[in-house]
């Protein structure tokens, strides 16, 4: 590195995994920068993503659970609509964790630099700043030196070419910003990120059709669970086209007109569609390309990641990549985890901490959570994955049909799987379909990084009338009973 640089470590993007290494930087006593486009920190997690979408999710499940209080004793009147208040709401919400993260920044004396930042070698990147819009640019091109940066360019949402541009076809951004609640509704992918959108409008009011050019909906959850869900929601949607791919839309006054085309051989195509808003959900791609990598030598595999080792070191020695632009899943924990490893191996580095130094990435499990209602959440092993790599595994499972506190929720159809190496005992996955499943997947994700078995995990004490209670009783159910104590 140059002898005198403006800072000991850059960072790239102030999302989540951005402000994370920005942060941990800062407090392992280093001189950092964050260079981030728009106005606040905190990236799509918080501005356009996690954050807001369970806001509006949280509204949707507590408007969905009243609806069904008549049978039960109370009735309500039917609900109305505020938009501009849910909108303030939603608002409301990020911003005060956007503006705590500014909070957050200034306190560890982090100089925020705005604009639009690219490589311009291993020790160097220009800024193109801004004042705070992305738009809204100043003309001034900052260059900034350092001894290390870390690149958090996050990801972007794809986008289907033949979609026309036009105010009623959004991504999960634009659907985020409610512009108004359609009759009829298009989701395209039926991955998490459409069915948690498509939950929130069809409890605000819309008809939705579902396209997924996958054999099932939620790709990557065992079919068990999903099955669950799909009881529940079947009557939000009117029609689900799986395996089925959108081929052309064109934009006319009575809605946009949408055709699909099966995705298997010799199969009929669904049927047209006109719809007043088309969300299209199909997946997220990594920034890679937009960051000046090849002026620092920086390797960008051909899909736009980032490629790093277990220390989130890219192929510049200098330069460490972290969250979205190194991989999937493209999840905020991971992004922040990451962000961990990369702060404290250049800290390590930069001030001679052979500890800090060997700081790696070494998460045996990710836990993935769809907020839907019921919301499905697994972690580690699905059954499908030990079916297919050929893995013996035993299972335990849970029906909240015999859980006291889903039934006096009104919620029993979910149920809690657990699964077991056939040979250790240890737990491998897990699997939870139920209301405040995500909440509870955590535990599993313990379990499984501690090394638990059925018995270690069927002996804890769980407070009873709980939904985690279900968790120790799947663990039982492996075990056949705890009582044969090893
Ligand atoms: P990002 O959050 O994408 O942040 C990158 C930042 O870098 C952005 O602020 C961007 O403006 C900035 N930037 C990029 N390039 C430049 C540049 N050249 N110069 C300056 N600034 C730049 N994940 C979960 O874990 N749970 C959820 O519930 C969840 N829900 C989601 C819902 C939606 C609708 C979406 C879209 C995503 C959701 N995600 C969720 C995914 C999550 O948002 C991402 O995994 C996470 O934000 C990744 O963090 P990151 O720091 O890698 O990148």
């Amino acid at each position: 590195a140059p002898a005198n640089t403006d800072c000991d470590v850059v960072v790239l993007g102030g999302g989540p995994g951005g402000y994370s290494a920005a942060f941990r930087a800062a407090d392992l006593g280093l001189k950092v920068m964050l260079v981030e486009r728009y106005a606040t920190l905190g990236g799509v997690c918080l501005n356009v993503g996690c954050i807001p979408s369970k806001a509006l999710l949280h509204v949707a499940a507590v408007m969905d659970e009243v609806s069904h209080f008549e049978a039960l004793g109370v009735s309500y009147g039917k609900p109305e609509l505020n938009l501009d208040k849910l909108r303030t709401h939603k608002s409301g919400v990020t911003g005060k964790l956007t503006g705590g993260l500014a909070f957050m920044a200034k306190a560890r004396k982090v100089e925020i630099v705005r604009g639009y930042g690219m490589l311009t070698g291993p020790h160097s990147l220009t800024v193109e700043v801004t004042t705070g819009d992305a738009q809204d640019k100043t003309g001034e091109n900052r260059t900034i030196t350092f001894k290390r940066a870390i690149l958090a360019a996050g990801s972007q949402a794809v986008r289907l070419p033949f979609l026309p541009d036009d105010p009623r076809v959004v991504d999960s951004t634009g659907a985020l910003a409610l512009p108004f609640v359609p009759k009829k509704m298009l989701v395209i992918g039926g991955g998490i990120i459409g069915l948690e959108m498509g939950t929130v409008y069809s409890t605000l009011g819309a008809r939705i059709d579902v396209v997924e050019m996958g054999e099932g909906l939620m790709p990557g959850a065992d079919r068990d669970l999903v099955k669950v869900w799909e009881k529940h929601n079947a009557p939000r949607f009117d029609r689900v086209m799986l395996s089925t791919k959108t081929v052309a839309a064109e934009a006319t006054p009575e809605g946009i007109k949408v055709s699909f085309a099966s995705a298997k051989e010799g199969q009929p195509a669904p049927e047209a569609g006109v719809y007043d808003l088309v969300l299209q959900a199909v997946g997220r791609s990594p920034n890679g390309r937009k960051i000046g990598a090849d002026s620092a030598g920086l390797t960008v595999n051909e899909r736009g990641f980032v490629p790093v080792d277990v220390q989130m070191r890219t192929n510049v020695p200098s330069l460490f990549a972290i969250g979205d632009l190194v991989g999937q899943p493209m999840l905020a924990h991971k992004a922040v985890h990451e962000s961990h490893v990369a702060a404290e191996v250049i800290a390590g580095e930069l001030l001679g901490d052979e500890k800090l130094a060997r700081a790696a990435f070494d998460a045996r499990v990710i836990p993935s959570v769809a907020y839907t209602d019921p919301e499905i959440a697994w972690v580690g092993l699905t059954e499908e994955q030990a079916k297919a790599q050929g893995k013996k595994v035993h299972k335990g499972l849970f029906p909240w049909s015999a859980s006291g506190r889903a039934l006096a929720n009104g919620r029993s159809e979910g149920f809690t799987k657990l699964l077991f190496d056939e040979e250790t005992g240890r737990i491998v996955g897990g699997g939870i379909v139920g209301m405040n499943a995500g909440d509870m997947i955590g535990e599993v994700a313990l379990a499984i990084e501690m090394g638990a078995d059925e018995v270690d995990i069927g002996k804890t004490i769980h407070p009873h009338p709980t939904l985690g209670e279900s968790i120790g009783l799947a663990a039982e159910a492996a075990h056949g009973s705890c009582t044969d104590l090893p």
